[in-house]
């Protein structure tokens, strides 16, 4: 459920109708529902209630420190993956005890700032980095909360590139090594175990590959225990899917009912890492219709409608050919066409969508990709020498940009002649 409907014949968010947003902060721009973005992280975290749990939001998938600091403010943690985000997390205010820090390639630096911000645990994905973490952490004179990054070769049945849980993918260390590792890292003097992660990929829409990654982690767990080592945290990764057109992901209180029920026997904090759930369907990307043209000499003629959001600002339809939702944002009702809805950028893989039914459509009418919270801004470049494009945040009836939109100047700030 989320707040983008149409109201009077016009798609609104919340009480903002969007073309008042746009008149007045020009197109292209991601627009979020905060009324939603806080209803999905209630659902999420609220549907684990029954045990400890913290839920640490994945910051890469939607990194704005205004949504950040939302989440904070509702109890959410965060789940990192370099310095930068370290960084964004810490200025939202999420607190640093809450603060999960994953990804293969840590730097010494990243790895020392997350130290000294004292964050809960580093999720270790390979022997070296182990190494490394206890080198900083006794150099630093502190001793550095970890958990490995079990890789349990679980399916998770969705696009190539967001399966990170199979033996071929480039995460974690595989269940036969962690023992020897953790065996290591035991006798090392600056570093704490206290957990044991995993993350098997991402749209995940079904619960059984969850089921079985978890599975994989306990008995891992209980032979851990037998070496004496004791688990406070079981950290079982972000992933699950959400509805971009026709999937059926489970809800957030079925995909917890299912691992609450495999977690009866453990005394453990579960520790969740979600991101696409919560902001996935509270933001869309709201972009202006420049021109509609037909390409005749073909078998048959090719509509296309060219809008001024391109893959730089959105690139899941392009990198993962995904499906994004497109809608008029004022309500149509004609016979619908079969259009390609592209970018300006010089790319033939600059799209949005391809062959779309699309009800007809003029220039200077404004279009809503919808869906586009999650892997939205956060991925979005500046490729053709375009500046990113403003975030706004509607809450209620009124409406508030949290990220200007960049101008030409920001471009090329950082260079030089
Ligand atoms: C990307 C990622 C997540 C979030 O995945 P979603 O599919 O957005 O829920 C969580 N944990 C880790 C380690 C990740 O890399």
């Amino acid at each position: 459920m989320n707040h983008f409907k149409y109201k009077n014949g016009e798609l609104s968010c919340e009480d903002v109708p969007v073309s008042r947003i746009a008149a007045e902060v020009g197109t292209p721009f991601y627009l979020y529902s905060s009324a939603t973005l806080n209803r999905h992280f209630q659902a999420f975290d609220g549907a684990f209630d029954d045990i400890a749990h913290i839920t640490c939001f994945a910051v890469k998938s939607c990194s704005n420190v205004a949504i950040l600091n939302g989440f904070g403010k509702m109890g959410g943690g965060a789940d990192i993956v370099s310095g930068g985000e370290l960084f964004r997390a810490l200025h939202s205010k999420i607190d640093p005890k809450k603060i999960i820090y994953s990804g293969v390639g840590k730097s010494e630096l990243e790895i020392e700032e997350a130290l000294r911000a004292e964050i809960l645990m580093f999720n270790v994905e390979s022997p070296q980095e182990l190494d490394r973490i206890q080198n900083v952490a006794e150099r630093l004179g502190v001793r550095a909360p970890v958990a490995f990054r079990i890789n349990p070769d679980v399916d998770p049945q969705t696009h190539a590139y967001i399966s990170t849980g199979l033996a071929k993918n480039k995460f974690g260390v595989p269940v036969k090594e962690a023992l020897v590792e953790y065996l290591r890292a035991q006798d090392m003097a600056n570093i704490d175990i206290i957990g044991v992660s995993c993350h098997i990929g991402s749209q995940l829409t079904k619960i059984s590959p969850f089921i079985e990654a978890l599975h994989k982690v306990k008995l891992f767990i209980q032979q851990l225990e037998q070496k004496g080592i004791v688990i406070k945290y079981l950290d079982l990764g972000g992933g699950l899917g959400i509805n971009y057109n026709d999937e059926e992901p489970p809800l957030p209180h079925e995909y917890a009912r299912a691992v609450i029920d495999e977690l009866t026997s453990l005394d453990i904090t579960l520790i969740l890492e979600p991101g696409r759930v919560i902001v996935g369907n509270a933001g869309i990307l709201v972009t202006e219709i420049q021109y509609t043209k037909v390409n005749t000499g073909g078998e048959t003629d090719k509509h296309f409608v060219i809008v001024d959001a391109a893959m730089n600002d959105l690139s899941r339809p392009s990198l993962y050919d995904a499906f994004h939702s497109i809608k008029p944002v004022l309500e149509k009702s004609g016979t619908p066409l079969l259009v390609d809805i592209v970018g300006p950028i010089c790319e033939t893989g600059d799209f949005m969508a391809r062959d779309r039914l699309l009800e007809e459509v003029k220039q200077g009418e404004l279009l809503a990709i919808m869906s586009s919270g999650a892997y939205g801004f956060s991925m979005s470049s500046n490729y053709n020498s375009r500046p990113r494009v403003a975030e706004v945040l509607v809450e209620g009836s009124g409406f508030r940009v949290i990220r200007e939109r960049e101008n030409y100047e920001d471009l090329i700030r950082h260079e030089n002649i």
